[in-house]
């Protein structure tokens, strides 16, 4: 990265800095006479004039020699030392990172620092407040099983150096034991650890344990909901060595950590490992980078890995790239697996949603004082209002989709784009008073069951009754504390927090997911329905799954009542591969979004004709299609896929083809993106 001045003395110095602009280069500046640099300034963040004001940089480099004429140069204003330097593995990642996925270095650079360290009205970062924290109770270690000893043992043989570990294990069955164990090795060697979550799973429960396990070792958290003044103190800490733990959500991977000695990705199929805007990287692909680099182990846990990571450790792939270790049943002794079952909803037929035998499972619960949790990944009250008079329906008028009606605050929402409006009185087009609301949410589940049980108290965990952690914390308070009978939620109650009373999970209606045309829905319905079902009888209580379905012998249902994930995977990684699907084939996607779809349409052409397929042999460009949600805020979309089986050769391709398309005319109006191992298809 940094190349070595030259010792003479009279040539002028050349600063390179990287700056938050969108341009996949770097900036060249001199250094001032007050301001005299050198070699060991890499790392400092710097105030550099550019354009009509100043702003916030990094220095990458020194150097004589500039490609742009010296005196066209600006000097700097200042070289801010408040912060130690970043360090050349943080670079190393920052340019992997920007190089992989094609973003504008100084923007991915930039965007890793908290936002008071690269603004510069907040440049003066504020002294440091901490919060007094109370010292937590020590916590005393269990007795490992035989599958957490032997999982810690093979990771143990194989040293301080990289190596990846897939550890696969049911909800219960101790992963977060032994990543404390771990924890606690690297910190015995004097080394520092970071432990990556999905954001709805960084919990005050899960913070509270690593403290209590570790009550001399300083822990700092790093996540959106964090103020400005908390993340840069945590970011300091972690940066300076002080912090030993760091516990953090995607964009904490970059956390400059000097002395890091392990990183553990929990939950690592989860999909809010992947930023969905901006930079569209992958903060576990990015972990397992980082650890190679290091050469350091990393450890990816999850109950259902992605289908990329389970090829990896069982050399499905090909090659055996990770090592599998695995957890066999629950770590608690005599808590069992749940019992999951499928309610035949041909036999047994839905009323407001609920099935006869599902309704008296959630009787029986009630009479003996235990919970109740039934699962629909939907909000709201219901997906469509409709006039059967005359067959309007609630569009949206941004988006290519129906407005959901939410009967809470009385208004009709999009879920897309967020427009929303009163919920009217009658029929806008034929007057008619009589609307009908189409389909179930949560909202509507609610209030069945209110109907149904009057006694019981029902708690609904949405988006709509949880949008901020605080809120979410609140509710599973009050359930951690029995303060609820029934719980209604989405994908949200599945995750993150352990409800002790909790021994019955409904799914109400998994169906629609199996027949989605997105290849992708098998696997996240299914690690969805392990991960909720997992949220039943952890304790001495057994728990008990019931999946209402259409469709009862459907082999997705079959595998999840085995608990068999290992076949479900091999069952679903064969199709990919005899389809050219990942992890077989490696895609990227060009998207591109305007104000009308034939716009978008038409650039993605010019890009797909910008290049000769003879040059590329081995990279296959699919025609412009519209997004499957063509319209959304107002925006027609298009995308245009890429593949190859070659990633080295996708790689090169997209360098060659991004230097194309930035010179690219397109109407202003119109946005372009590159997104590369692209998630949603
Ligand atoms: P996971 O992370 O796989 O969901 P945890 O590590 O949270 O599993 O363990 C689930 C429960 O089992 C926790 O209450 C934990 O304290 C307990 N547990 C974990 N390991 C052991 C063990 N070796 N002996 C007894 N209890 C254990
Ligand atoms: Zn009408
Ligand atoms: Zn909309």
């Amino acid at each position: 990265m940094a190349e070595t001045p030259s010792d003479s003395i009279d040539a002028p110095w050349i600063v390179r800095v990287a700056l938050d602009v969108p341009l996949r280069r770097y900036f060249d500046y001199l250094a001032s006479a007050t301001e005299p640099i050198s070699h060991d300034d890499i790392g400092y963040r710097v105030r550099v004039p550019f354009g009509r004001q100043s702003k916030i940089g990094i220095i990458v480099a020194t150097d004589t020699v500039s490609e742009r004429p010296v005196d066209q140069l600006k000097a700097i204003e200042t070289v801010l030392r408040d912060v130690p330097r970043l360090p050349t593995d943080w670079f190393r990642l920052a340019e992997f990172c920007a190089g992989y996925y094609h973003g504008a270095i100084g923007q991915v650079m930039l965007a890793t620092l908290p936002a008071a360290l690269r603004s510069l009205s907040a440049a003066k970062a504020r002294s440091a407040k901490r919060r007094a924290s109370c010292p937590a109770e020590a916590q005393i270690a269990p007795a490992l099983t035989a599958d957490q000893q032997a999982a810690l043992n093979a990771i143990e043989a194989h040293g301080d150096g990289f190596k990846a570990f897939l550890l696969h294990g049911v909800t219960g069955s101790g992963k977060t034991e032994v990543y404390l164990r771990l924890i606690e090795r690297t910190l015995v060697r004097g080394r520092q650890a970071l432990l990556l979550v999905p954001e709805i799973n960084l919990t005050p429960q899960l913070e509270t344990r690593i403290a209590a396990r570790f009550p001399d070792a300083r822990l700092v958290s790093l996540h959106s909901e964090l103020g400005d003044a908390a993340r840069s103190r945590h970011w300091r800490a972690a940066h300076s060595g002080e912090a030993r733990i760091v516990l953090g959500t995607r964009l904490a991977v970059f956390t400059p950590m000097p002395v890091l000695g392990l990183i553990i990705v929990d939950e690592e199929h989860d999909t809010s490992f992947k930023q969905q805007d901006g930079l569209r990287y992958s903060a576990r692909d990015l972990a397992v980078y980082r650890a190679r680099q290091n050469d350091i182990p990393v450890v990816l846990g999850s109950a259902t890995p992605s289908l990329e990571s389970w090829a990896n450790a069982t050399g499905n792939g090909g090659r055996e790239r990770y090592h599998l270790l695995s957890l066999g049943g629950r770590a608690v002794p005599g808590a069992g697996l749940p019992a999951i079952r499928c309610i035949d909803t041909r036999v047994d037929r839905l009323h407001d949603g609920l099935t006869i035998p599902l309704l008296s499972a959630i009787e029986s619960r009630l009479a003996r004082g235990e919970q109740s949790l039934l699962f629909l990944n939907r909000r709201g009250y219901a997906p469509v209002l409709a006039c059967a008079a005359c067959g309007w329906v609630s569009h949206c008028p941004a988006c290519a989709a129906n407005l959901v009606l939410h009967l809470a605050d009385r208004r009709l929402r999009c879920h897309h784009c967020g427009h929303q409006t009163t919920l009217p009185r009658a029929c806008p087009t034929c007057g008619n008073q009589d609307l009908g609301a189409f389909g179930r949410g949560t909202q509507r589940l609610e209030a069945a069951l209110r109907e149904r049980f009057p006694q019981a108290r029902i708690l609904r965990v949405d988006r709509d009754a949880a949008g901020t952690r605080r809120q979410w914390e609140m509710l599973a308070t009050q359930i951690e504390n029995g303060e609820a009978d029934i719980l209604v939620g989405t994908q949200m109650l599945a995750k993150g927090h352990h409800f002790p009373q909790l021994t019955l999970v409904g799914a109400v209606a998994p169906d629609a997911a199996l027949f989605a045309a997105d290849w992708r829905a098998p696997e996240r319905l299914f690690a969805q329905l392990m991960q909720v079902a997992g949220r039943a009888g952890r304790a001495e209580r057994h728990g008990e799954v019931l999946l209402q379905t259409r469709y009862p012998d459907h082999p997705l249902y079959a595998a999840l009542a085995r608990h068999d994930y290992a076949g479900f995977a091999a069952e679903q990684l064969a199709e990919r591969r005899q389809s050219g699907f990942p992890p077989y084939t490696f895609q990227a996607m060009l998207r591109a979004e305007a104000e009308n779809i034939a716009d978008s349409l038409a650039f993605l052409n010019t890009a797909k004709r910008a290049v000769s397929a003879e040059k590329y042999p081995q990279i296959i460009l699919y025609d412009p299609v519209p997004m499957r949600l063509a319209r959304r805020a107002r925006l027609e979309r298009g995308q245009l896929l890429v593949e190859s089986l070659s990633r080295r050769a996708l790689q090169h391709f997209l360098a060659d083809w991004l230097n194309i398309l930035e010179h690219c005319k397109h109407p202003a109006h119109l946005r372009w993106h590159l997104e590369v191992d692209p998630l949603e298809c």
